[in-house]
Formats: structure tokens, C-alpha cells, sequence
């Protein structure tokens, strides 16, 4: 099917991980779109959840748990004027060596309507490293080693924590995928088809296929216009050999 044949078939439902100018350094913004603009561009594109996910706190673009009440009554503001969107708020948190596992303290999960966690480029020795292994040669052990090192962190934040989403797992951080759908097998976390991100790539789909796990696609929207985005990201899984009904927010339109 070409795109415009899989959009007219299946629709996206709701898109749990969005960035907005919450997730900023400074007066850099890293997220482009105010709460209000994701959501009129979720409504624009048909969906009916949207979630709004900024960085985790330790991030570069890190959100301040400060601006958690304001982030609240934007949403409400947001909810008012689109009663039709339901919205929530979670984060995107970064799988640290904290010892939860994440940037985002037990006690604080009660801040967000759900917790999504990934890898992201901090300035750490550990993700320099990561960093640093994309783009110079490195010997086999130590990479095989970074690998061990990134999957026991994905393991160990999966099983401490109540995650809702392992965002773009492989991307930024070399893993063991068949360590990781055991996992998220194990934990209930949805697997992210990412349309921002490399990875998951189809050689990593096909390995989380084999695992009894359900796959969610994320716009990981950074701006406005890219919220909902679905398609191309559809396209990979099936051609992963996913099937839409294990993708939890893609529905099929059934023709009358
Ligand atoms: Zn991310
Ligand atoms: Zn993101």
C-alpha cells in the first residue's frame, strides 16, 4: 500500500508523545509549539488524545517540575477550547543511572498522568560515550560493553517503574533488542514506533515481532505540524511484518 492507501485506511487515535516549549534551555526553545497549538493540530488531524511529553528534568531541554501547575492549566485551557481532544500530561524521562533508573523520582510519577522514558544525549561520560559511538570507529569490546551497560539501564528503569511508553529504543544508545522486547514483554510497555527517530528501524521491529508485545507510533512531535504523524511509521511496521492490530493506537476505517 502506498501512503495515501494506509491513510485512507487506518487513522491514529491519539499521539502520546509530543514536545512543546516546555522543553527548553533557557530562552532556547527545543519544542516549538505552545500546548495550545499541539492541540489544535491534533484536532485539525482527527485524533482524539493527545499527550503532551517534554523532556525529563535532567535533560538539556530538560522541563522544570516548576512549571508543572502552569503546564496544568494550560491543558485545561487547551480542553476548553477543545472539548472534542482528551489531554494529558506525561514526560519523556531519561534512562539514568539515578536509583530508579530515570531522571523522574518515584515521587514524582503522581506529578504526570503517565511516565514515557527513553534515551537522550545529557552531558554524562556514559552518553557521551553513546554519543561517541556513532561517530568514531570503537573497538568491539568496548562497544559490546556500552551495549551490556545501555540494556541493564532499559531493564532495570522497565522493571522499577510503571513506564508507559520506551520511547525510540536503539536510537542514541546501542542495545540488546532481544533483552529489551523481553522486557517490555514483561512489564506491559509499549514499544514505540518513533517517526522522528532511526530507530526502531525494521530489523529492530522484526526482533520486539517475535516478543508477546503491543506497539504504539509516536509523532515525537517538536513542533505543531508534525503532531499525529503516523503514516510513514506505519508503512515500517508493516513492512516489519507488524500487524495494525497490535499497534494500540492505529484503527482500521471499515468501509459500510
Ligand atoms: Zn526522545
Ligand atoms: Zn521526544
Amino acid at each position: 500500500m502506498n501512503p495515501q492507501e494506509l491513510a485512507d485506511k487506518y487513522i491514529i487515535t491519539g499521539d502520546y508523545h509530543t514536545h512543546t516549549v516546555y522543553s527548553r534551555t533557557g530562552p532556547h526553545l527545543h519544542g516549538k509549539g505552545r500546548i495550545i497549538e499541539n492541540a489544535a493540530a491534533a484536532v485539525s488531524k482527527g485524533l482524539r488524545e493527545l499527550a503532551i511529553t517534554d523532556h525529563g528534568p535532567s535533560d538539556v531541554y530538560g522541563l522544570s517540575l516548576k512549571d508543572i501547575p502552569k503546564m496544568r492549566r494550560d491543558i485545561a485551557e487547551a480542553a476548553e477550547k477543545y472539548p472534542e481532544l482528551r489531554i494529558y500530561l506525561g514526560v519523556e524521562a531519561d534512562i539514568t543511572d539515578s536509583a530508579n533508573g530515570l531522571d523522574v523520582r518515584p515521587e514524582e510519577f503522581e506529578l504526570f498522568d503517565f511516565v514515557n522514558a527513553g534515551y537522550h544525549y545529557v552531558p554524562n561520560s556514559h552518553m557521551i560515550a553513546n554519543w561517541l559511538s556513532f561517530h568514531i570507529p570503537f573497538p568491539k569490546a568496548w562497544k559490546e560493553r556500552l551495549r551490556r551497560q545501555n540494556t541493564d539501564r532499559i531493564v532495570k528503569a522497565l522493571k522499577s517503574n510503571r513506564i508507559r511508553i520506551l520511547t525510540h529504543p536503539g536510537d542514541k544508545a546501542f542495545i540488546d533488542e532481544h533483552a529489551v522486547a523481553k522486557a517490555c514483554e514483561e512489564t506491559g510497555t509499549l514499544v514505540e514506533i518513533n517517526a522522528k527517530h532511526r530507530h526502531p528501524d525494521i530489523r529492530d521491529l522484526k526482533i520486539y515481532a517475535d516478543y508477546d508485545v503491543s506497539f504504539i507510533i509516536s509523532s515525537d512531535a517538536h513542533s505543531p505540524d508534525k503532531v499525529g504523524n503516523y503514516v510513514l511509521s506505519l508503512a515500517l511496521a508493516l513492512s516489519a511484518g507488524i500487524s495494525p492490530d497490535r499497534i494500540v493506537n492505529i484503527e482500521e476505517l471499515r468501509s459500510i
